[in-house]
């Protein structure tokens, strides 16, 4: 495989189009915003500037890296050619449900489909093509140049040599894949997200403040940041709706989402994104205030 499409330039189509030409892919990077795209290329040309500084990466690098990118805003010109395309749009399924129609009827049979979703079931995504047997998940990690694990989730149809392929393919890029079967919140958020919810029950039944919580699960789990921290970070409302993808699809109520979690959403407390979560944010300070409510 030398030529790949990613669809969607945000957070993870920028980290995902940077990370194959950086290891010698063509990419074609498509989004329906021209905006969108020039921001990624400027994002991918600042992260790159911090791998050159870190030593990671060669000046010489840069060039070659920002020369194996190119950006449409029309779907069927940039996936010509192409024998991958790693769809990281907008986490909507009616996006991407309409999405992979669109990509089966314009990509030649033996082209593989990939999805970056971190929620949505790719048995369903599958489901709109007349091949779900190449249909796949490749569940990438932000920020994609740094983390290392790529979750490979098999579609009900998925067939085992399009798994090894993408298994492969992300050893090439230096990563290390995973796979798992497909059901609600594959691996990572199945574990992750109820520990989230977890710790946001403990704050709402009044066991431990915010850096009470964060402080026990850094230094005494050895985390790298509280699961509220994480929380904001993620975003409260991707947690929310990864919280009720788990309690639908299992059917358990163990996942039900915390009312304060629900609470929060409700009111546009959504973390980082919207500068106020467990934390307060403010652009260029990167100290960690509690927010005003949970001020003791
Ligand atoms: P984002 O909002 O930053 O970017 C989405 C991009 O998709 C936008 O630029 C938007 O213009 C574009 N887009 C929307 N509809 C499109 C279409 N029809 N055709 C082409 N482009 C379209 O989102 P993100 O955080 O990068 O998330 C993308 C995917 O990655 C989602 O499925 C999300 O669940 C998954 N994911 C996100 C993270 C994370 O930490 N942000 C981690 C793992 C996986």
């Amino acid at each position: 495989m030398k030529n790949i499409a990613v669809i969607g330039s945000g957070t993870m189509g920028n980290g995902i189009a940077h990370v194959f030409a950086q290891n010698g892919y063509n990419v074609s990077l498509i989004d329906i915003s021209a905006d969108a795209l020039n921001k990624a290329v400027a994002t991918i040309s600042k992260n790159i500037d911090r791998q050159v500084a870190k030593g990671v990466l060669k000046e010489e690098d840069k060039t070659n890296t920002l020369k194996n990118i190119t950006t449409y805003t029309e779907m069927d010109k940039g996936v010509k050619g192409c024998e991958l395309v790693i769809e990281a749009a907008t986490e909507n399924p009616e996006v991407k449900f309409k999405l992979f129609r669109d990509l089966d009827a314009m990509c030649a049979e033996g082209v593989i489909l990939a999805s970056n979703t971190s929620s949505i079931s790719l048995t369903k995504i599958g489901a709109q093509t007349k091949r779900s047997d190449k249909v796949i998940g490749m569940h990438f990690m932000n920020p994609v140049p740094v983390m290392k694990l790529v979750e490979v989730i098999r579609g009900y149809n998925t067939s085992d040599e399009v798994t090894r392929l993408v298994m492969d393919l992300s050893r090439k890029l230096g990563k290390i894949p995973v796979e798992v079967n497909d059901y609600p919140g594959f691996v990572a958020n199945r574990i992750l997200m109820p520990m989230i919810n977890e710790s946001i029950y403990a704050l709402f039944e009044g066991v431990g403040g915010v850096n009470e919580i964060d402080t026990v699960m850094k230094l005494g789990m050895a985390h790298p940041m509280g699961p509220l921290q994480l929380a904001d970070f993620i975003g409260l409302d991707v947690c929310l709706y990864i919280l009720r993808v788990l309690h639908d699809g299992l059917g358990n109520p163990k996942y039900a989402p915390c009312p304060l979690l629900v609470n929060m959403v409700t009111a546009g407390d959504l973390g980082v994104k919207s500068g106020t979560g467990f934390y307060s944010y403010t652009p260029g300070n990167k100290d960690l205030i509690l927010a005003p409510r949970f001020r003791k």
